[in-house]
């Protein structure tokens, strides 16, 4: 560690960013040094393509405050995000995107909460701006259903733009599930918990990294990750059907008998009912499927992430959190592969 541990930890993942970094850098700088306490600025670079590993050199060179994760390839933002917290040294932590959505002078405001005696202290968009309908639209809906449905309370329209408390970052450390959900896993935690508002800026360079599929996969993890309704809307099922069986068979068998004529005739309703009850039975299957493969990972407990350098990122051996393979740059001798992999003893034994 440096002589003077950081007070706070800002951690930005880092994907194909290179023309905001420099500008993310200039404003963090100005909003951190006016707090007068020490600071790192932990960059992650999750498998860029393009030249953001070099400006993230650059500034590393420049300021030594700056310190550097690579990723030996993406395993996208919220591995990243994990990556940030594990080896970040702050008494409070905030994680902020790269991209400059999140206006770094927020973290004022945050840490005049935290200052305060808050844990958790989450940016609120109040407006997004530049955003598509569709994904406006989208967030909103999942916001609001991920709050019903689950047993946890995500406040709504939050990011992942916000400021940890050493305790709750020690504590979401710990949960080392492979699918995650950073903004669900601080609020599980629970602690002293507000928020601060803001306007979502649009992003000026660069395009999103979430498409459709992205954010479909985020959405579910999110629900997986702290619901079992999915699971549990097959009862429901099943009881309607099994009271449109009991009231439907006896008329059924009734009209069968009293009647000459065929009743409810032919295919097409045979049919139209096989394809409803299909359609929901394959239904359940991809809910069960979402919860299996989940499992799956978690069986299997591969690392989180694999680390292929480290630029003055203080490494201590001893204290490779779980689930991380690195190869740090000060112990990797040319050409020998080093590899820390701990598993978790508590998640081992139950
Ligand atoms: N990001 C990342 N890995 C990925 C995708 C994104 O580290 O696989 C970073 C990205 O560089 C940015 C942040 O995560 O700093 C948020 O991504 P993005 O702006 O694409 O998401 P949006 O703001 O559109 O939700
Ligand atoms: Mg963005």
């Amino acid at each position: 560690m440096d002589k003077t541990d950081p007070v706070f930890s800002i951690v930005a993942p880092v994907h194909n960013e290179e023309g905001n970094l420099h500008r993310l850098y200039e404003r963090i700088v100005a909003v951190m040094d006016a707090l007068g306490e020490p600071w790192e600025l932990l960059l992650i670079n999750d498998g860029s393509r393009d030249g953001s590993l070099d400006e993230m050199l650059q500034l590393h060179k420049r300021d030594s405050r700056v310190r550097i994760i690579s990723f030996a390839r993406n395993f996208g933002h919220q591995t990243a995000v994990t990556a940030g917290m594990d080896f970040s040294g702050g008494k409070a932590v905030i994680l902020i995107d790269a991209d400059l959505q999140d206006p770094p002078e927020l973290i004022q405001q945050m840490v005049e909460k935290w200052r305060e005696g808050f844990h958790v202290v989450y940016a609120v968009r109040a407006e997004r701006k530049g955003e598509s309908r569709f994904k406006l639209w989208t967030a909103r809906l999942f916001y609001r259903l991920t709050n019903r449905i689950t047993n946890i309370d995500i406040p709504l329209d939050t990011g992942d733009f916000r400021l940890m408390d050493r305790r709750v970052v020690n504590a979401v450390m710990r949960m080392r599930e492979h699918n995650r959900f950073i903004r669900g896993m601080t609020s599980w935690v629970g602690f002293r918990q507000t928020g601060v508002e803001y306007v979502r800026q649009p992003r000026e360079i660069g395009e999103t990294k979430y498409n459709l599929s992205k954010m479909l996969r985020l959405a579910l993890d999110g629900i997986t990750g702290f619901s079992y309704f999915p699971l549990q809307v097959a009862i429901y099922i099943s009881f309607i059907l099994a009271v449109l069986a009991v009231l439907a068979l006896p008329v059924i068998v009734v009209l069968r008998l009293a009647t000459e004529e065929v009743v409810l005739e032919g295919q097409a309703t045979t049919l139209s009912v096989l394809l409803i009850l299909s359609a929901f039975q394959f239904l359940f299957f991809f809910i069960l499927g979402q919860y299996i493969a989940r499992i799956y990972d978690e069986v299997r407990a591969r690392p989180l992430y694999v680390i292929a350098d480290t630029y003055g990122v203080p490494f201590d051996t001893e204290n490779v959190p779980p689930r991380v393979v690195a190869v740090p740059e000060d112990l990797a001798a040319p050409s020998t592969f080093s590899s820390v992999q701990e598993e978790m003893d508590d998640q081992s034994q139950c």
